[in-house]
């Protein structure tokens, strides 16, 4: 969360980084009288008739002050936040030139029921001399419905990853799986935090990275920081005017213009500042 927006995938929306913020800070979401607005489905119509739509309908449980109760009711939406980090983890596992697909079968490991193997969440074909091994995403929210806490202190919400870690390792046997296993706050399992770590020991000894500190890269940070810092002066700007427009307020900006940046320009080979 306090990362910079600098890519696609590191921008969270207003609203949803307002969520977060209230999440992480422990402030309530909603007022004690708000209603669920999950959208349900009608139950027990699946046999009915095909040709009619399936009702729909909000939820309309209370919710109390930390809206916990959409961790156990936002199906589809839970399932798209596991999808999600699935997505991610596949794509970490390629750019580390392995081959990885997302919900595919694991070869050799039949389910329960006997009738087909189980579904990986991601299937990974390692580069020679590595062999198929499989990652497996569990994002656990460990709050009650009221909103408190399930567990007092990390240690139990470790002791409580590690088991889950356990279970991925006998669901999978005798295929090797990674689990990825983390609390809904962000919180990584043992065993994510060290496949994390190998995957980016393989990625720093990739061709690309090992090319990388020169005068050029350091040449792209600056023109990236510049581009940024540009962007963010237009739309201040931009801003303003509205502001003007909206509330009289002329008095910023100007030909003053923004004060300058705080920046230290190090001399690569014996790291002394540069002046
Ligand atoms: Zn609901």
């Amino acid at each position: 969360m306090v990362t910079t927006p600098f890519n696609p995938r590191t921008v969270i929306p207003d609203q949803k980084y307002r969520i977060a913020v209230r999440n992480r800070l422990g402030m309530p979401l909603c007022e004690r009288d708000d209603k669920c607005r999950v959208v349900q489905r009608d139950r027990g119509r699946w046999d009915a008739d095909p040709r009619r739509p399936v009702g729909k309908h909000p939820c309309g449980k209370m919710l109390l002050p930390h809206a916990d109760h959409a961790q156990g009711c936002a199906r589809q939406e839970i399932y798209d936040r596991h999808d999600g980090v699935t997505d991610l983890c596949a794509a970490i596992i390629m750019e580390d030139g392995h081959i990885s697909d997302t919900e595919t079968e694991v070869p050799g490991v039949p389910s329960s029921t006997k009738k087909e193997p189980i579904r990986a969440d991601v299937l990974v074909r390692e580069r020679a001399p590595g062999t198929w091994t499989a990652a497996e995403i569990k994002v656990r929210h460990s709050f009650k419905g009221t909103g408190e806490l399930a567990f007092t202190d990390a240690a139990q919400t470790d002791e409580m990853l590690r088991a889950l870690e356990a279970e991925v390792h006998a669901h999978y046997r005798p295929v090797h799986v990674r689990p990825w296993i983390m609390t809904s706050l962000g919180r990584p399992g043992e065993e994510m935090c060290t496949d994390l770590r190998r995957l980016a020991r393989l990625r720093l000894r990739r061709p690309d990275v090992a090319n990388a500190v020169s005068v050029q890269s350091v040449q792209q940070l600056l023109l990236h920081r510049w581009r940024a810092e540009l962007s963010c002066a237009l739309v201040l700007g931009d801003a303003q005017i509205y502001l003007a427009a909206l509330e009289g307020e002329c008095h910023q900006g100007g030909r003053g213009g923004p004060p300058p940046a705080d920046v230290h320009v190090y001399e690569l080979q014996g790291n002394r500042l540069m002046t």
